[in-house]
């Protein structure tokens, strides 16, 4: 089903836990002026919480949207060392990434975390980039696609996500809801999924947002590939009809690369 090319391309990168504000700056200064001109993707750099004030500030006025790496589900209270979603909203972020697999595996993020986190993200109107994927052990037992579904059931429970033509999310298509296809085994490996194997996972992903929400939803929803993504592989994920984007980790700390990433997405 559901091959709609209206959606626009979307192209995050995650600084993971890199930079300060020097760095930071000049990587600003080289990234903006690479991708001057691009206009039909969307671009959102995911910095660590410390750099959001400092980057968001430098953004103004390019088009080039903020994200956060995390958030905490709570609103306000004794949570030493969490950062709320109002804080985020505050700093103008207008993305979230939650559940991401590094936080799963070192931070014990469970599918029940998650979905309060999500939660939290949609009633701040911050657009949630939900993460899931399997493990090298799970795809060797044939258990991809059980375990995105127990990973997508879990983490979207009980949410209602508001159709996309009602616009009320803050996301760049007034969606509050986009989903990275994450195979644990491909990030920051340097061994990338086949895209077409990347297809494999974000048809199944499409197809159950439809059944747990409905067609519309599906449809208009995006839907990124993240592992290993560099300039020389991204055309390959961003050609598939169901892969909407990246989410880039590794790659996207080099401005040149990103940039470049940015305007293959332009092209196609
Ligand atoms: C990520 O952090 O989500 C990621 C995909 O990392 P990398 O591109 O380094 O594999």
């Amino acid at each position: 089903m559901m091959s709609d090319r209206a959606r626009r391309k979307l192209l995050v990168a995650n600084w993971k836990m890199h930079f300060v504000r020097a760095q930071a700056l000049e990587y600003l200064r080289v990234f903006t002026e690479r991708v001057r001109g691009v206009q039909k993707t969307e671009i959102v750099l995911a910095p660590p919480f410390t750099l959001l004030e400092t980057v968001g500030r430098a953004l103004h006025g390019t088009g080039i949207k903020l994200a956060a790496q995390d958030l905490f589900y709570e609103r306000e209270g004794a949570f030493t060392g969490e950062i709320s979603a109002i804080m985020l909203k505050d700093l103008g972020c207008a993305y979230v990434i939650v559940g991401h697999s590094e936080r799963r595996r070192l931070l014990g993020e469970t599918d029940e975390i998650i979905n309060k986190k999500l939660r939290a993200a949609l009633d701040a109107q911050i657009a949630a980039i939900l993460c899931v994927g399997e493990t090298l052990e799970e795809r060797r037992a044939g258990r991809t696609h059980a375990v995105l579904e127990t990973q997508m059931r879990g983490a979207l429970a009980g949410l209602r996500l508001p159709s996309p033509s009602e616009g009320r999310g803050d996301g760049g298509e007034g969606e509050c809801l986009v989903i990275s296809y994450e195979p644990v085994w491909a990030i920051g490996t340097g061994v990338n999924a086949a895209p077409e194997e990347a297809e494999a996972s974000a048809l199944f992903i499409r197809e159950l947002v439809a059944q747990l929400f409905n067609t519309e939803i599906a449809q208009r929803i995006r839907i990124l590939y993240g592992g290993s993504v560099k300039p020389e592989n991204f055309g390959g994920f961003v050609q598939q009809p169901n892969i909407d984007g990246a989410l880039v980790g590794g790659a996207s700390l080099d401005p040149e690369a990103f940039a470049q990433m940015a305007k293959i997405a332009e092209r196609l």
